[in-house]
């Protein structure tokens, strides 16, 4: 089969390799239709991750066809379309036992130690198929659209985490495929007000067009914070969801939200990225909730599903380029660019 393998550094070699085989009784081998470009892929291409030992194959934004099951599977069957998230709880840690498996210390996934959806097909070992987030396609989706359902339930765990209640006022800091999902899902959670933060003129039609914000604010021409607090009556924003790998708006997230408000670090930082000096006094008087949000776990993944299903996040508007499985560092050009949305790289095309 064809492959795209990361050899190294900002080595991506399509080529050709070994069919995978069931790695055991419990196990799967899925035909990739589709798999999403994540961010996190980009990073792992230019910076590594310790998570990844080369050569591998990344990719774990995946909507497949099964096409060989081991004897001991009962859930699929050969023909099923599924798709898949990326966290693969290990099963037996504190964590993984009370349904955290996103906060697991080994911290499986797609894609990381286990081989990912750049490649025409893939094997989903046992303790995937067991405790991993793989599920079945609701008919109303075709393969590109479900590739969002790993993205949108990152979301929906962020927006559990925020607490957020009906009549808040919301602000999404990035208005990127995940921040447009974020405002939509903010929306139908019962969010009165959302409002989007954007650096890039580019993406702020996104952030109206998909995401539905009320009040859309480009940094390039006004301060983030003064904006949010002039258009909150000086009030600031109930909840703040950081969607943007950037510590700059760590720190404004901080001013520009309510007293009892809550915050969402849901973007990650880059490895390396200074700490930000933490204002503890507006925590203590505004009495602020401060969380992070990683990843997901498998019941995010497969409410992601039906939520799509449903067509609260209109996914086929998200998907901007699509691409072969040859042309992986054009995809990866067209996502990092930030021009579009979604890449999606169909490996059997
Ligand atoms: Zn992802
Ligand atoms: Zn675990």
């Amino acid at each position: 089969m064809k492959a795209a393998v990361f050899e190294g550094l900002e080595q991506m070699v399509v080529k050709d390799v070994p069919d995978p085989e069931l790695p055991d009784d419990e196990s799967l081998i899925l035909k990739v239709h589709a798999c999403a470009v994540c961010g996190s892929d980009i990073r792992i291409f230019h910076h590594g991750n310790p998570r990844v030992t080369p050569p591998q194959v990344i990719g774990h934004e995946i909507a497949a066809e099964v096409v060989a099951v081991g004897p001991k599977v009962a859930r699929f069957k050969v023909g099923d379309r599924v798709a898949t998230g990326a966290d693969v709880p290990c099963g037996e840690c504190r964590w993984c036992r009370e349904g955290l498996g996103n906060n697991c210390a080994t911290n499986y996934a797609i894609g990381y130690q286990f081989p990912g959806g750049f490649a025409q097909y893939m094997p989903v070992n046992s303790m995937t198929v067991r405790y991993g987030a793989v599920h079945h396609i609701p008919p109303e989706l075709t393969y590109d659209e479900a590739t969002l359902a790993e993205p949108l339930g990152c979301c929906i765990n962020g927006l559990e985490l925020s607490s957020l209640r009906l009549g808040d006022t919301v602000v999404v800091i990035g208005a990127g495929p995940a921040g447009c999902m974020l405002m939509r899902l903010a929306r139908w959670q019962g969010a009165l007000r959302v409002l989007a933060v954007q650096r890039s003129r580019a993406r702020l039609a996104y952030a109206r067009r998909l995401g539905g914000a009320d009040v859309v604010i480009c940094t390039q021409d006004a301060d983030p914070v003064e904006s949010v607090l002039r258009a909150t009556n000086g009030e600031g924003a109930d909840v703040v969801i950081t969607a943007i790998a950037s510590v700059q708006t760590h720190m404004q997230a901080l001013r520009m939200v309510a007293s009892r408000g809550r915050i969402v670090l849901f973007g990650g930082l880059p490895k390396g990225s200074p700490s930000i000096p933490l204002e503890s006094n507006l925590v203590h008087y505004k009495e602020l909730l401060i969380t992070g949000s990683h990843g997901s776990v498998p019941r995010h993944h497969r409410l992601a599903l039906e939520i799509l299903a449903r067509g609260v996040i209109n996914a086929e508007d998200y998907i901007t380029h699509r691409f072969p499985l040859d042309r992986i560092k054009d995809a990866f050009a067209a996502a990092e660019g930030h021009q579009g949305m979604k890449v999606v790289i169909h490996p059997n095309e």
